[in-house]
């Protein structure tokens, strides 16, 4: 094998505000599969900053989203590293250090103005139709900090800033995206604007994955990397997922959830990853299903996309199946078998070997199982349903006419050896003729009603082999009665 790079790091900087969505996980994969790629490494750091936003215990569920779909880290809150602490408000001692470079280098002071003057400065760029910028107010003589007021960045060169995004290529903007933003509140905690940029510097991050958000702060950030006199790290702007509609942003309603509900609804955390890779990305190529290896190989800056990716949902079941189908049959009853057992249901040996591939066709994820419970679909396989005898009939059929039919049937199974209901294909063949001949409505519906009461079931020869003869025979007698 040949040797990769071992020098990019990549990092992913969520603040604990909530729960993790789609979006926020599509950026720590990209952030992952670039540091993978590279044999480089891949950090958690957790932005705890702004204190007043954050939600407790979401530190630990984005662990335990990112862990869900093995998204690991090499350094991070619970792996320890060379840049211990990897939480942000364990770490003010490095921002008030990074804060005295600047003071000392007379690009920071401290902010004079109370919340209402400053707002009164706001107010009055709107009454003017301008935008409001801070640094038109900057004191003639910068007050110095004691520690308790804002501490604001002094933006020394105003002009413009040219920069390579590694996926929207070259961008520039002009001196009226800088200005004198706050480094650190009055509270002692640094801004975002501040300390990610000391983290970046201090952990060693090369890249910089982020969605488009960061962009218009981005000659901010610059303006701070030269005053404290670092070379800024590459920048990698991922593209915004939008929702089914392709005009909005994911919102809430289509899919921008907790990011566990997919876990809870029975996806597999493969299918994910694979899923959230190719939005915004594309190998090229007719190929959609990779295993995580094979996304680690064709991961490729060059062609992640700019413009917005389309949420699907039913692209996501298509896609999860595929990946299911990727299971040995072992794995797929067990989980079958494992997911019924939650809603009550024990299967039994012989039961589950045939029932489970039956169920297997029918869902695209372990939830769908849940659905099929919770509406009835799967009773008639434990229990004889309850119907009435005017269901057994079909179409422009009659009772007369469903009774024969369920007699012939009934005696066809009857006479069949047991072996003959080892497989759907030999149950079809003792049957199938008979109904063509008597048109296949006629006798397949009854059939099918008597088994399972239902209109929608597998077919009626699925039902047998499931049931076996002694049920169906059974069943068929009972709607036989009915009839009479
Ligand atoms: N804490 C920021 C957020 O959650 C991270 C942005 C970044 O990656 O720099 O949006």
């Amino acid at each position: 094998m040949k040797e990769k790079p071992q020098n990019i790091t990549t990092r992913f900087a969520p603040s604990p505000t909530g729960f993790l969505h789609v979006g926020g996980v599509r950026t720590a994969l990209y952030a992952w599969l670039l540091a993978r790629k590279n044999n480089g490494k891949f950090i958690l750091r957790i932005e705890d900053t702004d204190k007043a936003r954050e939600v407790e215990g979401s530190i630990e569920h984005i662990q335990k989203s990112l862990k869900w779909v093995g998204l690991n880290w090499d350094e991070g809150p619970d792996a320890p590293g060379p840049h211990d602490p990897y939480i942000q408000s364990q770490r003010l001692h490095l921002y008030k250090k990074f804060a005295e470079k600047l003071i000392a280098k007379g690009l920071a002071y401290a902010d004079p103005y109370t919340e209402e003057e400053i707002e009164k400065f706001r107010k009055q760029a709107e009454a003017d139709k301008k935008p409001f910028l801070y640094r038109e107010h900057r004191p003639e003589t910068l007050p110095e900090w004691d520690g308790h007021q804002p501490l604001r960045f002094k933006v020394s060169e105003l002009k413009t800033y040219t920069w390579t995004d590694l996926v929207w290529g070259e961008l520039s903007a002009g001196p009226e995206a800088l200005d004198d933003f706050i480094l650190i509140k009055s509270d002692g905690y640094p801004t975002y604007n501040f300390a990610h940029i000391v983290d970046d510097i201090d952990m060693g991050v090369t890249h910089v994955v982020r969605g488009q958000e960061f962009i218009s702060s981005t000659p901010k950030f610059l303006s701070v990397y030269e005053a404290l006199g670092v070379q800024p790290p590459h920048f990698v702007t991922t593209p915004p997922i939008m929702g089914a509609d392709g005009k909005r942003k994911l919102g809430k309603r289509d899919g921008a959830k907790d990011f566990m509900d997919y876990e809870k609804e029975g996806y597999l955390p493969d299918t994910m990853i694979n899923f959230l890779a190719f939005l915004g990305f594309n190998p090229g190529g007719e190929k959609e299903i990779f295993t995580r290896e094979e996304l680690i190989e064709a991961f490729d800056l060059n062609k992640v996309q700019r413009s917005g990716a389309q949420w699907s949902d039913d692209k996501l079941d298509w896609m999860n199946k595929e990946h299911m189908k990727m299971l040995s049959e072992k794995e797929r009853n067990e989980k079958i078998v494992e997911r019924l057992k939650i809603l009550g249901i024990d299967l039994e040996g012989v039961m589950s070997e045939k029932l489970c591939p039956i169920i297997f066709d029918r869902i695209s994820k372990w939830g769908d199982i849940d659905t099929f419970v919770a509406e009835g679909e799967l009773d008639y396989f434990f229990n004889a349903p309850e119907y009435e005898k005017e269901k057994l009939i079909w179409k422009d059929s009659n009772l007369a006419e469903a009774k024969k039919h369920l007699e012939y049937v009934t005696e066809i199974l009857e006479k069949s050896s047991d072996k003959n209901f080892d497989s759907v294909e030999k149950i079809k063949t003792l049957i199938f003729d008979y109904a063509t001949l008597q048109g296949r409505g006629n006798v397949l519906w009854p059939l099918r009603v008597a088994l399972s009461g239902k209109e929608k079931s597998p077919d009626p020869f699925t039902l047998i082999y499931i049931l076996g003869k002694m049920e169906t025979l059974a069943r068929a007698e009972k709607a036989i009665k009915k009839l009479d």
